[in-house]
């Protein structure tokens, strides 16, 4: 079955924050003056479990849901979230689960996560030099741990990406590097732009590093850069070639907005459906699941909040104001 929203955008992937924890505090995303130790958390009462998280995806899956994205905050500091990929394969043998984490814990829970069903991994890692990635992601963890978790899925043949957040006058002198070293062992990087996500991380515009301008630092390095066609419709990543064979991916939300081809619901750890990344509010599933809503009914529900989304906020980007804040990315899931 199709589920179309009001702009004709089918529902296909859910994205699931499973905690708003985690063990970084990325500037640009949970920055400390913010998340510090007075931060509330989440309470765990609040917290979706394992079976009502595994219960939306069973209630999704004949509304044509193909790709399940685990994410937070640090999707591997929630305890025992192998279990949750587990029941969420027994599901269905062919959905596509992927992960996105910052990668520290990955060498640790790589094995088990194959083996519980996992389709791929997404590492997200910012500088391949040390003293740019522990300042920026606000850690003492080092970038060595991160590249063993990366080497530990290639060694398990469970397919990894990188993506890598430029932000100006912070990482660009990062690009070169990332590309260098991860062409080697043959994964494409995805630089991502800067963006407005959330309401804590001071964004602007001159603080953004458009797709073109990275190929321009690219081109310098390595020759004109080529586009390559996408893989399917809906590939947030525009795919380029350098001139050594390696591909290069952007994801340029702020300059070459994709609204378009959006497809993407997320549910936050706490049971609310966001239907856009820069949403300010979303629906509350988790009191309907609560009372004993039968797969039938929450299915129900989420469709007709999917058949009334008419977001593209990208497209509109500058261009409407709000004066409510917009949820962070750490909350809703990246
Ligand atoms: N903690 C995990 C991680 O870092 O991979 C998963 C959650 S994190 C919110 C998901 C992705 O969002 C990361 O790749 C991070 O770089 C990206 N992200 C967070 N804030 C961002 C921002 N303001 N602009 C662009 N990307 C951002
Ligand atoms: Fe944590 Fe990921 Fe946000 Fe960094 S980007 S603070 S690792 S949730
Ligand atoms: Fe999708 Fe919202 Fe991002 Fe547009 S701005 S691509 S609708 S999440």
């Amino acid at each position: 079955m199709r589920l179309d929203d009001s702009r004709g955008r089918p529902l296909r992937d859910l994205r699931i924050s499973v905690t708003d924890r985690c063990n970084f505090r990325c500037t640009y995303c949970m920055p400390r003056e913010h998340f510090g130790n007075e931060y509330e958390f989440l309470a765990k009462e609040k917290i979706l479990s394992y079976e009502e998280i595994t219960m939306i995806v069973s209630s999704l899956l004949p509304l044509g849901i193909e790709k399940i994205r685990l994410t937070g905050g640090e999707p591997l500091m929630r305890r025992n979230i192998v279990e949750l990929v587990r029941q969420i394969r027994a599901l269905d043998n062919h959905i596509d689960i992927a992960m996105t984490t910052n990668g520290i814990l990955l060498e640790k829970y790589a094995l088990q996560l194959k083996e519980a069903g996992l389709s791929r991994v997404t590492v997200s890692l910012d500088a391949l030099e040390n003293e740019i990635f522990q300042s920026l992601s606000d850690t003492t963890n080092s970038v060595d741990e991160v590249l063993q978790g990366i080497d530990c899925c290639k060694r398990l043949e469970l397919p990894v990406k990188v993506n890598c957040m430029i932000q100006k006058g912070v990482n660009e002198s990062q690009i070169i590097p990332i590309i260098q070293h991860f062409s080697q062992i043959s994964i494409t990087p995805r630089f991502i732009e800067y963006m407005d996500v959330g309401s804590t991380n001071s964004w602007n515009y001159d603080s953004v590093v458009s797709g073109d301008e990275m190929r321009k630092i690219i081109g310098q390095e390595f020759g004109q850069l080529e586009q390559v066609e996408s893989n399917y419709r809906g590939e947030v990543a525009n795919l380029w070639k350098i001139q050594n064979g390696s591909e290069v991916g952007f994801i340029e939300s702020v300059s070459k907005p994709f609204c378009g081809d959006c497809s993407r619901a997320r549910l936050s750890a706490d049971g609310s459906i966001y239907t856009c990344l820069f949403a300010t509010e979303g629906h509350n599933i988790r009191s309907i699941l609560r009372m004993d809503a039968s797969q039938e009914q929450i299915g129900d529900a989420i469709a007709s909040i999917w058949k009334n989304r008419n977001d593209n906020y990208s497209e509109q980007r500058g261009k409407v104001e709000t004066t409510k804040d917009r949820v962070e990315m750490s909350y809703i899931g990246g």
